[in-house]
């Protein structure tokens, strides 16, 4: 595995791949690995040639008050996960050579970029919109992998592929879980003993909701009401939002029909977790917290 920071050399790499006929697969993470990424890397691994993984704690997608200085980071296991997973490359670019000064460019997915977690991180998706716009620019990749964990930064990088004609076909990956249901997270790491546990409520919540769906309950007032409940009874947890929309434009839903995405961000002491589950009427349901892999 090639480890490479600079910009040109990431684009001289990937010009070799592509002169020789190999399709190119992009993981794009923040690092801190975990069990979620490498699933992406696995799946990259099976459909493209070379897979490179970008590891960039990105600037612009951190507000002000976020946790940009303490964002988890331990590159040297990140690079020997990623080694033992066969990936061709490493891209670690620098944020002076990403944003030099005078930066000025950047991109935003309107209306989207502004519900759900855009609500209380008002300048987060064009963050990632322009990070990830500028690796693809790099990378030149066939593939890209997302994390259907993060349900709304997916939605917002398909709009942004399909209204800018980007060559880059986007997979979305399941959430992958530990044995007790709770969505893998680099940001898992800030939680102490109690609030891990506390943090189960973001599962039991939305499991319960898809059981009440499930059970024939159709009405979104109803499935919020009942997973608010669940967290006002964790003295750890306090809600930023709680929604039911369409899984395509995320507007919210009414009634749960054909497919309905439950989404919710929740407090835990302070770290700020997300979760999410698809919901499917007349068709199995998707993965969720109640599937464990
Ligand atoms: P991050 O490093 O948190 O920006 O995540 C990088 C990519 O991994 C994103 O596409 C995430 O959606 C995805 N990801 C993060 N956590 C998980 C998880 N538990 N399961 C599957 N994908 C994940």
């Amino acid at each position: 595995m090639k480890i490479i920071a600079s910009l040109r050399q990431m684009k001289e790499a990937s010009a070799r791949f592509k002169n020789a006929g190999r399709t190119i697969g992009f993981v794009p993470t923040l690092g801190y690995l975990h069990e979620g990424h490498l699933s992406l890397v696995r799946a990259s691994k099976k459909a493209a040639d070379a897979t490179v993984v970008s590891i960039f704690v990105n600037p612009t997608q951190f507000g002000p008050r976020e946790d940009l200085a303490k964002y988890p980071r331990d590159l040297a296991r990140d690079a020997r996960m990623l080694r033992a997973e066969g990936v061709d490359i490493l891209f670690c670019p620098d944020a002076a050579e990403m944003y030099p000064p005078g930066y000025k460019t950047y991109v935003e997915v309107h209306d989207l970029q502004n519900k759900l977690c855009g609500r209380s991180r008002p300048i987060h998706f064009r963050g990632v919109c322009t990070v990830v716009l500028k690796l693809f620019h790099i990378v030149r990749p066939d593939r890209a992998y997302f994390g259907q964990k993060d349900a709304q930064q997916t939605v917002i990088i398909r709009r942004m592929v399909r209204d800018l004609n980007l060559d880059v076909r986007i997979v979305a990956g399941p959430t992958v879980r530990d044995g007790d249901g709770l969505a893998l997270s680099s940001r898992n790491s800030y939680l102490s003993p109690e609030e891990r546990r506390a943090a189960l409520v973001l599962t039991k919540s939305l499991k319960e909701a898809k059981m009440m769906v499930a059970r024939g309950q159709r009405r979104a007032a109803v499935l919020i009401g009942r997973i608010r409940s669940l967290l006002r009874a964790e003295p750890l947890a306090r809600e930023d939002y709680v929604a039911v929309v369409d899984p395509e434009d995320l507007e919210p839903l009414s009634l749960v029909k054909d497919r309905a995405l439950i989404a919710l961000a929740v407090f835990i002491g302070r770290t700020r977790l997300i979760d999410n589950v698809m919901v499917r009427i007349n068709a199995k349901a998707g993965a969720g917290p109640g599937r464990k892999r």
